[in-house]
């Protein structure tokens, strides 16, 4: 059987973004409703620990040699370190990464580091206690700082941070996480909001251009931004060094400038369906063969046939998503 998954457009498949719960303990404006999805959410319809990692082994034995746990907020489901110490051992897996809102990362990161997560991306939109908690409608920013360091402590490398910028709600702190940046000594991306679900619909008129927040790192820091030549860790960032320092900050600009050429991932949900791209409504069940009994080679037969489905582009700029199933939360980012 191959071992590579190439899409129908020439993209080779080599990183899945594993969502392992759509449970959160924030609720961010962008990102979830504020009630949160299907409370009704029942126990068994989320894959366990076992099934997800024997969905990561087939992706794994057809070639793919990132994985990244997410959610929903990976860190409510208990235990996640099983799951990391379940997959560290899958032979070609050469990357584990996490991404965190870090509420309760000074409890587990070392505990995920010594499993072998080696990375982990940490969101964090304002550095104003009262702000943070508003945009994450409960959040607690001293708890997600302290996370920060933990992850810093124990080894995590590299740590970034996630900052979605919102006109007129914290595009006035781009220039403070910069300098949190440097002080960390940890590489700050910045993101556009991206109509995704009903939330990420509602926040578009907050959606504040990529190339504008560019200029204005470059006047704070005074400095030239020298696109990074290296795209093997990339991913849909545009990377910039700062000029004279050793310093990194990014861009992702999903909404001014798409980058699905280079698109080399799929997302998985907690429930098992295979989403082909986050912008598209096409996806796979998983959940209900892998339940009804079907081989390793049947699964990886139903991976490679999903694969062969990966639509082209999403469509962001001329038509707004506002698809049910289409919520970041549930798609991890
Ligand atoms: N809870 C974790 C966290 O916040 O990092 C992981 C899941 S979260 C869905 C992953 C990333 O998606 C976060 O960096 C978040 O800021 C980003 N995100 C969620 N909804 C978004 C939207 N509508 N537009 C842009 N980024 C979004
Ligand atoms: Fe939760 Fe992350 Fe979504 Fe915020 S962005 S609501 S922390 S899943």
């Amino acid at each position: 059987m191959s071992k590579s998954l190439i899409d129908p457009f020439e993209r080779r498949i080599e990183y899945v973004r594993v969502s392992v719960t759509d449970l959160c303990n924030y609720r961010c404006g962008y990102c979830m409703p504020e009630q949160g999805v299907h409370p009704e959410g029942h126990h068994a319809e989320y894959l366990s620990y076992e099934e997800l990692a024997r969905i990561i082994k087939a992706f794994v034995d057809l070639g793919v040699s990132k994985v990244r746990l997410t959610g929903g907020e990976p860190l409510v489901r208990k235990r996640l370190y099983e799951l990391v110490e379940m997959i560290k051992p899958l032979e070609g897996l050469e990357d584990i990464a996490l991404s965190t809102n870090a509420h309760h990362l000074e409890r587990e990161a070392e505990k995920l580091h010594l499993a072998g997560v080696d990375r982990c991306n940490i969101s964090i939109d304002s550095l104003r206690p009262q702000r943070f908690n508003k945009i994450t409608r409960g959040g607690d920013l001293e708890k997600v700082l302290k996370g920060v360091d933990k992850a810093l402590e124990v080894g995590m490398k590299p740590v970034k941070f996630n900052m979605v910028v919102m006109k007129g709600t914290n595009d006035d702190e781009i220039e403070a996480m910069v300098d949190y940046g440097i002080e960390k000594g940890v590489e700050v991306r910045f993101i556009e909001t991206m109509p995704i679900g009903p939330a990420g619909v509602s926040m578009m008129d907050q959606h504040y251009a990529a190339d504008k927040i560019l200029k204005r790192v470059k006047a704070h820091v005074g400095a030239d931004l020298i696109p990074s030549t290296d795209r093997s860790d990339a991913g849909p960032a545009r990377n910039f060094h700062i000029a004279g320092t050793n310093a990194r900050i990014g861009v992702i600009s999903a909404v001014s400038q798409h980058f699905c050429e280079s698109c080399n991932r799929v997302r998985l949900t907690a429930r098992g369906v295979l989403a082909l791209c986050l912008g598209q409504e096409d996806s796979v069940d998983l959940r209900t063969p892998l339940r009804e009994g079907i081989s390793d080679q049947e699964l990886q037969q139903l991976i490679i046939n999903a694969i062969a489905k990966k639509p082209e582009r999403h469509f962001f700029n001329e038509n707004v998503h506002n698809i049910e199933f289409r919520q970041m939360v549930q798609l991890g980012g």
